[in-house]
């Protein structure tokens, strides 16, 4: 904290698309989109117009035992959008599937939006749900005393990051951050999750491309789901819910998933009875580029269910359709507003909702409510939000943003200090490491991806390191002018203050 008195915030008067600026007047590019949650730019025209028509409404009245229509419209939106890859999915491909599997699947279309203020409060929504969930599904079932007894456990990967309040900091993973809670929190467990740039299993060394391109492994990742996942079994408690960040982990430090490896996670998890948990806080809305079929086909060891496959392009905005999978709980909030306002969703199934419901004097109803609780100006802006995001034009602006990013990127292959460059659609994180031939990392306290961002900033790019890694993830108009003012901006810093 001391080094962040000692100077000078710069001061953010104003924005307009991807560039901020200072109350001085000096020009920014918001290389992090404010922290992930900037969509669309700042200042975007149809955003303002639709909290400016809200504001002439109402800002804010009370959901609790009330209603309004911007967020009842916005959940109906939301589900519509959720199941709109998997209905189709299961439409067109699936039509001949036994009963069975149909009932499966009709059970795990997401039906019900409960909503917060931010990502943190989306997942304890879906914690506290899943955790209580189980409870009455086990008291209603012939188990034994002990089994009914047996606290609902958790499981989510190693280095995870899902929020600040207390419930989801115990979901998480990362030393630095929770380790000094850790009297506060319940215990959940952790489970290796794939980072081929350092994976002890991954035997191939190191190359200047993306680590998962070249990784020689056995898919051991996910062998290790599969232990984690039947050790627990075997203790009478299965887990209640697996929690993951779909396609890639972000505050761990942007570490994305090999491709199919999401699939057979949710697979082994599904086949333990555990309820599947997705923090899209970060991926969703877009994020992980415009998937088509050969997106999510291309570089997969085997086909990801071929059966299944949507044979036309499906334009979802969420993270876990690009590999077929639907979370019981799906965990929404920073761009769900575009970046504008406060708000989160948590959508999940009506077999969840049901077990909550009750007569009055059964008190089964799920005690949990924020003030601001579908709050109309969010709603507003979330709905302009999906209006824009559905639009040709911001579909094709993401697909050229996806691949100015990809041929931008590469050019800093060439700095010594740059190990690893792992893009997963509109993001991209960048790992610093002393030698990219060995892959020594920078200790913390070199603060090498903080002083290569203040490098940055001095040279009119700001975004945030997450330890050694650099975050580039631009709002969805950046230009390609402005992608390449990033990168060179990065580029130049790691070359001054790594170097010089
Ligand atoms: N989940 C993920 C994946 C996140 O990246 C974050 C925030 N960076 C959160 C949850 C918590 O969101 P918030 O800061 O809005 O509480």
């Amino acid at each position: 904290m001391r080094d962040w008195l000692q100077r000078e915030p710069i001061l953010i008067a104003e924005g307009k698309g991807a560039v901020l600026r200072d109350v001085r007047g000096r020009e920014y590019l918001d290389a992090n989109s404010s922290i992930w949650t900037n969509l669309h730019g700042h200042q975007h025209p149809t955003l303002n117009t639709a909290i400016r028509r809200q504001l002439g409404k109402i800002a804010h009245s009370s959901a609790l035992g009330l209603a309004n229509e911007p967020a009842s419209v916005l959940a109906e939106k939301l589900i519509e959008i959720a199941n709109q890859f998997f209905d189709l999915r299961f439409t067109i491909c699936d039509s001949a599937a036994k009963p069975a599997r149909k009932s499966e699947i009709a059970n795990r279309k997401l039906a019900k939006v409960f909503f917060s203020d931010d990502g943190s409060t989306a997942l304890e929504v879906a914690l506290k749900l899943a955790y209580e969930f189980t409870r009455r599904a086990r008291s209603a079932d012939s188990l034994s005393a002990k089994k009914k007894a047996a606290e609902p456990k958790f499981l989510s990967l190693a280095g995870a990051y899902h929020g600040d309040t207390v419930g989801a900091v115990a979901l998480g993973h990362i030393d630095l951050f929770h380790r000094s809670y850790s009297g506060l929190l319940f215990k959940t467990d952790k489970v290796m999750a794939p980072y081929c740039y350092r994976c002890p299993f991954n035997q191939a060394r190191p190359e200047r491309a993306d680590a998962r391109e070249y990784r020689k492994c056995h898919w051991e990742c996910i062998g290790k789901v599969e232990q984690r996942f039947s050790a627990q079994k075997k203790t009478g408690n299965p887990y209640a819910a697996f929690v993951f960040e779909p396609l890639i982990q972000g505050a761990a430090g942007m570490i994305p998933q090999p491709p199919g490896w999401l699939h057979q996670a949710a697979d082994v998890a599904w086949a333990h009875g555990a309820l599947l948990i997705a923090d899209e806080v970060m991926t969703g809305f877009g994020r992980c580029g415009v998937e088509s079929r050969e997106s999510r086909v291309e570089g997969h060891t085997k086909p990801i269910r071929p059966s299944t496959l949507d044979p036309r392009p499906s334009t979802s905005l969420f993270a876990c359709h690009h590999e077929g999978v639907q979370p019981d709980f799906l965990c929404l909030a920073k761009g769900l507003t575009g970046g504008y306002l406060p708000m989160a969703a948590t959508l999940t199934t009506r077999k969840i909702f049901n077990a909550f419901l009750g007569r009055y004097e059964e008190f089964k109803t799920f005690y949990h409510g924020h003030s601001y609780t579908a709050n109309q100006l969010g709603a507003a802006a979330a709905l302009a939000n999906l209006k824009i995001l559905q639009s040709p034009e911001s579909v094709r602006s993401r697909q050229a943003l996806e691949k100015i990013l990809h041929e931008e990127l590469p050019a800093l292959w060439s700095l010594p200090n740059v190990g690893d460059i792992r893009q997963v659609g509109l993001m991209a994180g960048i790992e610093l490491v002393k030698n990219w031939r060995t892959r020594e990392p920078y200790a913390l306290h070199e603060r090498a991806g903080i002083r290569v961002c203040d490098a940055m900033a001095r040279r009119g790019v700001l975004t945030r390191p997450i330890g050694n890694v650099i975050v580039l993830m631009p709002p969805y108009c950046a230009t390609r002018a402005q992608v390449s003012r990033m990168v060179a901006a990065l580029g130049d810093s790691v070359k001054t203050v790594l170097r010089g």
